[in-house]
């Protein structure tokens, strides 16, 4: 006789679906395996449920007692498979009658006194059980965020009172959703005093979705800054929000199952590693570029990060998601993020004694060299912010705040979400960040002095075809910012004033080398 209880693996963020069959047969050798790709933790669940049962006065029988996990050639992680194998330990048991576990799934780690503890992954568990007409059984804990997917599931506290339910003795209820967090409060650009430029450039950046790299001197509020940009981003939708919350959920980051419409913003540490930046690791985890998804990834001190580390965020930045490879296989996360990054000018902070760095332009071409030119095209925003003057630390609080810049920023997207709305592949957002070569021939046309001005650049700096087309993405930006259909040449000129000056462009201007 076999016992079936469906559970889920978890790749990405996906969960799949995973049978788990208890088959219980006699035989002078009592035993307990589980056969089907289990990783250590999974294989640990032998002695969790034993020492479970034990607590709540069961003893498993003396007999061959064989768990498969199928399909065998998924691989199997994590501690969550304890509750499904108890579950169908009981039934084989005769404990809960053969069709009790009929249309459930199960997730859950056990404790040895028979208590369902925190699991990662119940939303997406929760959202794959909806789609396959399963109630999910989960721990109690993770109930509010179970009922994200929907009505319908269970959350126990123990094994106890999951017999008891069976048997029809103390149903268990369903929880409600966990709250929604409104967005927190706290950061608005008003508490910046002066850097207009910056603020300027932080708006256009949100509107259109542009990744933009601050270079200053400490001090002069590069990271304040750059907090504030969820501020003036719109709240997740809602398709947006259940995805980040996946995500979350995977990571173990839900508390409480609630869940928040702000944007997520990340800001790893430059000695983060490669796993804990990228993903992966030991047992499959998403990384900081994956909890950024739909959000903002910052990296303050950028030069400081490690080389590989930076160019391993290339690919991700291009195409929103990650690759990581496992032992046997590929595991996608999302990661679709925007990138904030900031910067000294050099080693040294370029902002001692008078405000320069005293060793020369050669440090800060060493400090700048360290990013490399493939990594450095990906950004569409250049912005050297000025050092704080005493007169700036006397003006009166900016009488504009994230609210009012916030509603151009949407506004702006409106447009956008208009223009994109006919020609969206899957997956791609209605942003001018996104746009393709043929989109921006067709929507960012421009004046005829816009025309004239693009092209002088185009030959003056010997632009890419891709730093040209960042240039009218960040032109056609502007223009929506200003409500205005045609780019006109105000606006490639200010996107131009953005850029990035090539290193051998002026090799004369040394103190500034990102100087637009
Ligand atoms: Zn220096």
């Amino acid at each position: 006789m076999v016992a079936r209880v469906t559970t889920f693996a978890f790749e990405g963020i996906n969960a799949n679906p995973v049978d788990v069959q208890v088959h219980m047969a006699g035989g002078n050798q009592p035993a307990f395996t589980i056969v089907g790709l289990p990783d250590k933790a999974v294989a640990e669940s032998r002695e969790r449920v034993r020492a479970a049962f034990r607590a709540i006065g069961l003893a498993l029988p003396p007999k061959r007692i064989t768990v498969n996990l199928a399909p065998a050639d998924l691989p199997k992680e994590g501690s969550h498979y304890d509750l499904p194998i108890a579950l169908g330990a009981l039934a084989i048991m005769g404990i809960l009658s053969p069709d009790a576990l009929d249309g459930h799934a199960a997730i859950g780690e056990l404790s040895l006194d028979g208590q369902l503890g925190a699991t990662l992954g119940v939303l997406p568990a929760a959202m794959q059980a909806m789609e396959m007409d399963l109630r999910l059984i989960c721990p109690e804990i993770c109930g509010p965020e179970a009922a994200w997917a929907g009505d319908g599931n269970l959350a126990a506290p123990n094994l106890i009172s999951l017999i008891n339910h069976f048997a029809g003795r103390a149903p268990l209820s369903c929880p409600p959703p966990g709250e929604l967090a409104a967005s927190p409060p706290g950061l608005d650009l008003r508490d910046v005093k002066g850097q207009d430029g910056a603020k300027r450039v932080l708006e256009i950046a949100a509107a259109g979705g542009h990744n933009l790299l601050f270079c200053g001197p400490p001090g002069s509020g590069k990271s304040m800054l750059a907090k504030r940009l969820p501020g003036i981003l719109p709240d997740l939708s809602a398709k947006e929000l259940l995805e980040a919350s996946q995500i979350q959920s995977v990571a173990g980051l839900l508390e409480r199952g609630q869940l928040s419409r702000a944007r997520p913003f990340r800001s790893p540490h430059h000695s983060a590693s490669m796993a804990a930046l990228v993903g992966g690791g030991i047992r499959a985890r998403p990384g900081e570029i994956s909890l950024a998804h739909h959000g903002v990834l910052f990296l303050d001190e950028l030069p400081e990060f490690s080389g590989q580390v930076l160019d391993s965020l290339r690919q991700p930045l291009e195409d929103g998601e990650v690759t990581i490879s496992r032992a046997n296989r590929h595991v996608k996360y999302p990661a679709r993020f925007q990138l904030i990054a900031a910067m000294n000018p050099c080693r040294c902070g370029g902002g001692a004694g008078d405000g320069r760095c005293r060793k020369g332009p050669r440090c800060a071409e060493q400090y700048q060299a360290r990013l490399s030119g493939p990594f450095i095209d990906r950004i569409d925003l250049f912005y050297d912010t000025p050092a704080v003057t005493a007169v700036d630390l006397t003006l009166p609080p900016a009488t504009e705040g994230s609210a009012e810049i916030a509603a151009r920023v949407a506004a702006a997207r409106a447009r956008q979400a208009a223009r994109y709305a006919g020609c969206e592949p899957s997956g791609r957002r209605a942003l001018n960040v996104d746009a393709t070569g043929q989109e921006l021939t067709e929507f960012a046309a421009t004046d005829a002095a816009g025309s004239r001005l693009i092209a002088d650049a185009a030959t003056r700096f010997s632009l890419s075809a891709r730093a040209y087309h960042r240039v009218l993405k960040v032109a056609r930006t502007i223009a929506d910012l200003d409500a205005s259909e045609t780019v006109r040449r105000v606006h490639i000129a200010e996107a131009l004033s953005y850029r990035r000056r090539p290193a051998d462009a002026d090799t004369t201007a040394r103190s500034g080398v990102l100087a637009h």
